[in-house]
C-alpha cells in the first residue's frame, strides 16, 4: 500500500480540521472540546464510537483501528494543547479564547485525524491494530505521563509508536513545507533539568552596603561564571545548554537579604545534566561564600531525552520516502535540546519522531514556536497524514 496520492487528496479536509481546532485551543489536561470536536470528526470517518476511548477525564482520547487479527498494534501520538497567550496574527481562522495554538499542535491532531482516516479506509488489508493517540497536556510535560498510567499503551499493546512535531525553521538544508525529517539516530529531543540557586547574604540598608553582605552581587558574580560551564568546561562537540532563566528577590530600599536564580539545563542525557549541575553548585557556592554568604542549589528533573529506535528511524525514513520522494527526506544531526513529554513513550516502548516542515519556501512568517504571530505553513499537512499512515501501514507490514 503506497498512501501518498490519497494522502494528498485529504488537503482540503486536513486544513478545515487544523482550521477549526485552532479557533478553540485549549491548556494542559483540560483539553475537552478539542478532545470532543476530535471524537466528533472520527465518528464522521466512520470510526465506531467503542473503539475510541476517552482518557484523562476526556482531555485526551486513544482510537483503536482494527484491521486483521495479528496480535501487533502501533502508535500513532499526536498532541493536542495550546499555550496560554493571546494569538497577534491576522488570520480569519485565529483563536477565539484567548489561548493560542502556537506550538502547532492543531496541525498534529489534523494529521493525526487525517492517519487516522487513512488506516480506517484501508483496514481491511491492514496487517495488525493501529491507536491514535490524541494526547493532552504536553507543554508542561502532563499528558503522556497521564495517559501512560492510564493504560494508553496496553489493551491492545502498543508495541512501536511514531510522532511528530511541525518545524517553522530549517532543520536542514532542504527542508521546505511538507519535507520530513528524522534524526540520524541521537535523541530527537534533549533532557530538561531546572535548577534555582538561592544566594543568602545579609540585609542592609543601601547607604551602607559595608554592613550588609549583598546577594545582588553575588549572583551577578556568580552568572557570568556559569556560562563558562558550557563555553569553557564542555566539548564543543557535545550539545548542551544552560539558561538561567529568572532571577528573584530585592526592593528599591534595602539590600536584600536573599535573591534566588533559577533556569534550564539541557543536554541530550541526564548524566551531563548532573554533572552540569554540579559544577554550577559549586561555582554558586564558592562564589558566594568568597564574598561572605552562602548559596543553597537544587535541581529537579524536567523530561527525559527523547529516544529513537535506530530500526524504527529506518522504517520512517523509507515510510517518508514514499510520501514525500526521499529527496525531501531530510536527516538532522544537530540536536534540538527542546524537551517534549514523548520522552515517557520512549521510555518504554520503541519510539520514533519525525518533524514535519512548516516553513514557508520564502517567507512571509518567520516566527518560531511559542510566539504569538507564530503562523505554520499549511500546503502541505497531508505529507504528515501520509507518513504517519506510511508508517504505521509499513512497520506492521514488516514486524
Ligand atoms: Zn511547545
Ligand atoms: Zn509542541
Amino acid at each position: 500500500m503506497d498512501f501518498r496520492e490519497q494522502a494528498k487528496a485529504l488537503q482540503p479536509q486536513l486544513l478545515l480540521w487544523r482550521r477549526r481546532l485552532h479557533q478553540i485551543p485549549e491548556l494542559n489536561n483540560e483539553t475537552f472540546l478539542t478532545a470532543g470536536e476530535i471524537t466528533q470528526f472520527l465518528r464522521a470517518i466512520g470510526i465506531p464510537a467503542e473503539d475510541i476511548r476517552p482518557m484523562v477525564k476526556g482531555a485526551g482520547l486513544a482510537v483503536t483501528i482494527h484491521g486483521k487479527d495479528t496480535g501487533r498494534c502501533v502508535g500513532i501520538r499526536v498532541d493536542i494543547d495550546a499555550l496560554a497567550e493571546e494569538e497577534k496574527t491576522d488570520l480569519p481562522f485565529a483563536s477565539l479564547n484567548g489561548n493560542m495554538h502556537a506550538c502547532g499542535h492543531d496541525t498534529h491532531a489534523a494529521m493525526g485525524l487525517g492517519a487516522a482516516k487513512l488506516l480506517f479506509e484501508n483496514r481491511e488489508s491492514l496487517n495488525g491494530a493501529v491507536k491514535v493517540i490524541f494526547q493532552p497536556g504536553e507543554e508542561l510535560y502532563l499528558g503522556a505521563k497521564a495517559m501512560i498510567e492510564e493504560g494508553v499503551l496496553e489493551a491492545p499493546k502498543v508495541d512501536a509508536c511514531i510522532s511528530i512535531h511541525g518545524m517553522p525553521n530549517l532543520v536542514a538544508p532542504g527542508f521546505s513545507c511538507g519535507s520530513i525529517s528524522v534524526t540520524n539516530g541521537m535523541p530527537a529531543f534533549g533532557c530538561s533539568s531546572f535548577f534555582e540557586m538561592k544566594f543568602i547574604g545579609k540585609g542592609g540598608h543601601t547607604a551602607h552596603p559595608e554592613k550588609a553582605v549583598d546577594p545582588i552581587f553575588m549572583q551577578a558574580a556568580a552568572i557570568t561564571q556559569l556560562y563558562g560551564v558550557i563555553s569553557r568546561e564542555t566539548n564543543p562537540a557535545t550539545p548542551a545548554v544552560i539558561s538561567v532563566s529568572y532571577v528573584k528577590g530585592g526592593s528599591v530600599g534595602r539590600i536584600a537579604e536573599d535573591i534566588t536564580i533559577g533556569g534550564v539545563l539541557r543536554s541530550l542525557d541526564k548524566k551531563r545534566n548532573q554533572w552540569m549541575f554540579d559544577r554550577m553548585a559549586t561555582i554558586c557556592k564558592s562564589v558566594a561564600e568568597s564574598m561572605g554568604g552562602s548559596c543553597e542549589c537544587k535541581m529537579t528533573d524536567g523530561v527525559p531525552e527523547t529516544r529513537m529506535d535506530p530500526e524504527l528511524l529506518e522504517i520512517a525514513k523509507a515510510s517518508a520516502a514514499r510520501i514525500v520522494g526521499p529527496e525531501r527526506v531530510v536527516i538532522q544531526t544537530e540536536a534540538d535540546l527542546v524537551g517534549e513529554d514523548f520522552a515517557y513513550f520512549a521510555e518504554r516502548i520503541p519510539c520514533v519522531h519525525i518533524k514535519h516542515s512548516q516553513r514557508y519556501d520564502d517567507g512571509p512568517n518567520d516566527y518560531y514556536l511559542h510566539n504569538p504571530q507564530y503562523a505554520p505553513c499549511e500546503d502541505s499537512f497531508w505529507t504528515g497524514s501520509g507518513t504517519l499512515a506510511q508508517f504505521a501501514w509499513d512497520y506492521l507490514e514488516n514486524s
